[in-house]
């Protein structure tokens, strides 16, 4: 297949060249667009073909579901069961970076709930992905637009390595906001759940929804509820090198320090501020140890680009779990191999 490139401004919006990948989506295509997230692969969700081929693209296990992304918040009203309180609980969120597992109608095709009675709707803050989705008249299906099992896309290059000849479209629209997929939480019970922690912190969901539910495996410390979170039971985010991760504590530099001995050409991920202790090895600066979102923003490039190097082990250090850091080591936990310092 040809893929077609389309560059995008999107503080300057070309609606031309969206209304050729709205009318790519209308026929049953596949569309790669930017969110405020991550990269999305966008195909009509109410076309059971079209949604198909995002699991071929993608090599998705087929019971790993899709988000539905529409442009407007009233219109999910005709594809979930929503009360009126919980409407006006989720739109103090609205648009952003979260998504919400409701119960659906049966409008909603099976091949993009993976046959489940709930199904997940969000709806984007970005100019390029909300204009496509309008434009294309239909909610859109879309997953992160990597191949299953690496890290998501942030810019539209690492789009191109993994989807060039397997879309038929790709929108780039420069850099994404965040750099790590939605907060995705759990709506059909009494008290809501995270099932994957995002860019929306705990702490925001508290303020909304009073009460909520961590389960224990967002820390990557028990077993995923499959039924409930399916996609998260699989290996994500991974570099194709050994990928060791050290937690976070008071005594991570020195427990690096006496285990890099074993390593013959490691190549270091760490916060500007520890790089001085570890001069004679290969770095990546992810960011500053107190600033979160810099390094959420990075974190996936920095992954991608750390297997394109000779060296034979990529040493991460960890952030505390708080806030966007419960976010971040839910990733970084997902791709390592190894764990030193639990
Ligand atoms: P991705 O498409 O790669 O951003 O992943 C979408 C995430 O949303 C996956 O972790 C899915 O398992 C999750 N998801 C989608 N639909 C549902 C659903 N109905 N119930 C629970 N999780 C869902
Ligand atoms: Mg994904």
């Amino acid at each position: 297949m040809k893929t077609k490139l389309l560059k995008i401004n999107p503080f300057d919006i070309d609606l031309n060249k969206i209304n050729i990948a709205a009318d790519i989506i209308k026929l049953g295509g596949l569309v790669v667009f930017p969110t405020e997230t991550v990269y999305g692969l966008g195909a009509n969700a109410l076309n059971e073909k079209a949604a198909r081929k995002i699991y071929e693209a993608k090599g998705r296990p087929s019971d790993n579901p899709l988000i539905m992304h529409f442009d407007k918040l009233e219109k999910i009203k005709d594809y979930v069961y929503i009360t009126k309180e919980l409407y006006e609980k989720i739109k103090v969120f609205v648009p952003g970076p979260i998504t919400f597992v409701l119960k659906r109608k049966n409008i909603v095709p099976d091949i993009i709930t993976a046959n489940m009675d709930t199904v997940a709707v969000r709806i984007p803050a970005h100019p390029i992905a909300n204009k496509l989705i309008e434009m294309s008249g239909v909610p859109i299906a879309a997953p992160s637009a990597n191949l299953s099992g690496k890290p998501s896309p942030t810019i539209a290059e690492h789009v191109i390595e993994d989807m060039l000849g397997r879309v038929d479209t790709i929108i780039d629209g420069g850099n994404v906001d965040f750099g790590l997929e939605s907060t995705v939480i759990d709506l059909t019970e009494e008290t809501p759940s995270i099932l994957r922690p995002g860019p929306i912190t705990p702490e925001k969901l508290k303020e909304v929804f009073g009460e909520i539910k961590i389960p224990e495996f967002i820390y990557g410390k028990a077993k995923v509820d499959i039924a409930k979170a399916p996609g998260m039971k699989y290996r994500h985010y991974a570099p194709d090198k050994k990928t060791i991760l050290v937690e976070y504590s008071r005594d991570r530099i020195n427990i690096i320090k006496e285990k890099i001995k074993n390593y013959k050409n490691p190549l270091l991920v760490l916060f500007e501020e520890d790089k001085v202790y570890f001069n004679e090895y290969d770095i990546i600066v992810s960011g500053r140890e107190n600033d979160y979102y810099k390094i959420a923003v990075n974190l996936f490039s920095i992954l991608r680009n750390a297997d394109k190097t000779n060296n034979d082990v990529i040493i991460i250090e960890g952030v505390e779990d708080k806030g966007l850091g419960i976010s971040i080591m839910n990733r970084l936990r997902k791709a390592s191999t190894e764990i030193w310092g639990e």
